[in-house]
């Protein structure tokens, strides 16, 4: 039998909301004034292609209706002042030339990261005053950091003047992804494929972000699901378990241990190699490297064929793929946990088209395609599945593919 339990959803703030709330958390944080303006960036979901950017493979995410909202406000001298509704520290200060690798900690790393990585690609920043603001969920797996990131990146385009941010500049707006990633990776501290942020700065609405890690090249893929019938689920676990960043080394390790012993420069190049998968697995070093690089080559295979039927316009025929990909992550990659599966289980069972976990694994978020009639009695039924099995209630947030940065 089923225990009762409640669906917890967790709403997209309209734009005007999200200014108005960030513009008077600034105001009542810095005594002196109104901020220059407000930006926005999206977090994100990715839709298929997982633990492929590091191979050099592809993966195509959208930007959610969820955004990190900043308020920014240029100042003379080399001082960052930064406030976030979303952590208890009130006000920090950090001298921007005094940042370097290791000096910045916790969450104020994602914002000065971003104006350090800018001066060290020669941009001419200086110091602002910056409060923040978010409905992204923390830890969720839908990127909350590049939304920071990107949030940031664009305010200080905007207010210093560098003209990389402009609407549909693709070549500035990827400029401003690899800075976003070097704060991430060498202020923040955090590992990133580059995803993330080029979801945040690159997508476009109503399309999917098909994204070629080997060179950085994107294809604007459509992506309505509205015109369907169709809507996508996205459901938060709440579940985080530990070792996660250990495991996400030791997959990267062992993809590239096994890149080395085929003598390729990445595992993407199996996947157009004409002695094929099977020579491939015959020559790895045992079992378990075996069904890593099982997982990467077909996931990589997952995405062209996921993007194939998008083209096609048969959106509902993705199914089979999504759950093709979670088995994958499953049990050749085991980067699921009990949380994710009981998304997947229990969604299936009550009707969805397909599901999978999405983003690294061990906990964040899982989605899955369900016919727009069919959202709530999917939700209930995996809300449900969570009360029985005794786990925290998750969160649920319905993904439409929306703007980058702005
Ligand atoms: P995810 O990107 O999947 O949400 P991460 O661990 O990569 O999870 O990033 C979460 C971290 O990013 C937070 O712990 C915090 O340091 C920072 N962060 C994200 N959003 C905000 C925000 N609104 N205010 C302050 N810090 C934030
Ligand atoms: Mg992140």
């Amino acid at each position: 039998m089923s225990a009762a339990a409640a669906v917890r959803w967790i709403e997209a703030w309209t734009p005007e909301q999200g200014s108005a709330r960030v513009r008077s958390l600034f105001e009542a944080r810095f005594a002196d004034g109104a901020p220059d303006g407000t930006w926005s960036a999206p977090g994100r979901v990715n839709l298929i292609g997982e633990h492929t950017d590091y191979n050099g493979g592809l993966c195509l995410p959208i930007a959610l209706p969820h955004r990190t909202y900043v308020a920014l406000r240029r100042r003379d001298d080399d001082l960052v002042r930064l406030v976030s509704a979303q952590e208890p520290d009130g006000v920090r200060e950090v001298a921007l030339g005094a940042v370097a690798p290791g000096t910045v900690d916790g969450w104020a790393g994602y914002v000065v990261g971003v104006a350090w990585a800018m001066r060290e690609a020669g941009l001419a920043v200086g110091g602002f005053d910056v409060a923040v603001d978010s409905c992204v969920p923390y830890g969720a797996g839908l990127s909350s950091s590049a939304a920071l990131e990107a949030s940031v990146a664009v305010a200080l385009d905007a207010v210093f003047g560098l003209g990389l941010a402009r609407p549909g500049d693709d070549a500035g707006r990827t400029q401003l992804a690899t800075i976003c990633v070097r704060a991430e990776n060498e202020i923040a501290g955090a590992p990133t494929g580059g995803m993330d942020q080029a979801a945040a700065l690159r997508a476009r609405p109503g399309h999917a972000l098909l994204l070629d890690c080997l060179d950085g090249s994107v294809r604007q893929v459509p992506f309505d699901l509205a015109a369907h019938d169709l809507t996508l689920l996205v459901v938060d676990t709440r579940a985080e378990h530990a070792l996660v960043d250990g495991q996400y080394a030791a997959r990267r390790a062992s993809c590239e241990a096994a890149a080395a012993r085929l003598g390729v420069e990445t595992l993407r190049e199996i996947t157009v190699d004409p002695r094929g998968l099977e020579w491939a697995l015959d020559k790895l070093d045992g079992e378990e490297q075996v069904r890593r690089v099982r997982h990467v080559v077909t996931e990589i295979d997952r995405v062209t064929w996921f993007v194939a039927l998008l083209d096609a316009g048969v959106v509902d025929a993705v199914g089979p793929l999504m759950n093709a990909s979670h088995a994958s992550l499953r049990d050749d990659y085991e980067v699921s946990c009990r949380e994710l599966d009981v998304v997947v289980g229990s969604a299936m069972a009550s009707g969805a088209i397909g599901a999978r976990m999405t983003g690294g694994g061990f906990g964040g978020s899982a989605i899955a395609l369900v016919r727009t009639d069919a959202v709530e009695q999917v939700a209930q039924a995996v809300a449900e599945a969570f009360a029985d099995a005794g786990l925290h209630p998750p969160a649920f947030l319905v993904a439409t593919a929306q703007a980058p940065a702005a």
